[in-house]
């Protein structure tokens, strides 16, 4: 199986006890069948407590919290079944965490949710443009129902949206803006069931990206009393007034007097 992944990827190391954070606290984690099963053949005290800990809501099983937190967090920030017991005692979800996994037929997209300090820290920080890595691996393939053609879109916008982010030639909001107005165009084109694709030629199109420079409200400040500032209408980035974000830049393209 081919694994994809950011290259910050195979830098990230849990910061453990050091974590100016948690992931143990705050959320229910939920524990598999295979680990609650573990605790529940597990003998004394410690056995006792997690089966005594587990809790079933909606279906899931997880550990009460106590205070917020997770009742095997110690003061000093580590795992106390982790600590006594190894690595294999906790769920696959305190394994894994902050990785995420999605497997499409052969190919494993690996990935650090942000909500963990030090993925965060390994993504803002890094110096040079992020880069994917690929990797094979003996993993067996799984089993996928996701669509072929939709899924060779979704890496052909992904692409895009990534080459319109390291464009380094403009300041960050106007790229910023730019990735915006190009997925909800694609978005909004996918949920009226049209050629997603079609959107895709016209932004591989650079005279498109110099026309929504032109006509998108990207600067502060631009024409005060015709153009909001940033975040005003539609969120932190992204379209302040104008044309529907959903068809531009296709309606503007046919616009009569502009020269692109
Ligand atoms: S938030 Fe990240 S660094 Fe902190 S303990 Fe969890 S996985 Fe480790």
């Amino acid at each position: 199986m081919k694994t994809r992944a950011l290259d910050i990827y195979p830098s990230f190391r849990c910061l453990c006890g050091a974590c100016p954070d948690t992931c143990c606290a705050g959320w229910d984690v939920e524990i598999d069948k295979q680990t609650r099963e573990y605790y529940l053949r597990l003998e004394g005290p410690l056995g006792e407590r997690a089966v005594g800990a587990l809790q079933k809501e909606d279906g899931e099983w997880s550990f009460r919290l106590e205070g917020g937190r997770c009742p095997f967090l110690m003061d000093d920030g580590l795992c106390e079944l982790q600590k006594t017991l190894g690595p294999g005692s906790v769920s696959r979800t305190c394994r894994l965490f902050p990785r995420t996994l999605a497997d499409f037929g052969a190919v494993r997209e690996v990935s650090l949710s942000i909500a963990c300090p030090e993925a965060a820290r390994l993504l803002l920080t890094h110096p040079d443009p992020l880069r994917m890595i690929e990797w094979d691996t003996d993993e067996p393939m799984g089993y996928t129902d996701a669509d072929g053609d939709r899924y060779y879109l979704a890496l052909s916008l992904r692409r895009r949206l990534i080459s319109l982010a390291q464009d380094r030639s403009l300041p960050f909001p106007v790229r910023l803006s730019l990735c915006v107005c190009l997925a909800r165009e694609a978005a909004a084109r996918d949920r009226s069931g049209g050629d997603v694709s079609g959107v895709l030629a016209r932004w591989d199109d650079p005279a498109c990206v110099r026309l929504a420079l032109r006509l998108g409200p990207f600067r502060p400040g631009k024409a005060p009393g015709r153009h909001r500032p940033y975040g005003a209408a539609h969120g932190p980035v992204g379209w302040t007034s104008g044309p529907d974000p959903g068809r531009f830049p296709g309606r503007a393209l046919g616009r009569p007097g502009v020269r692109i």
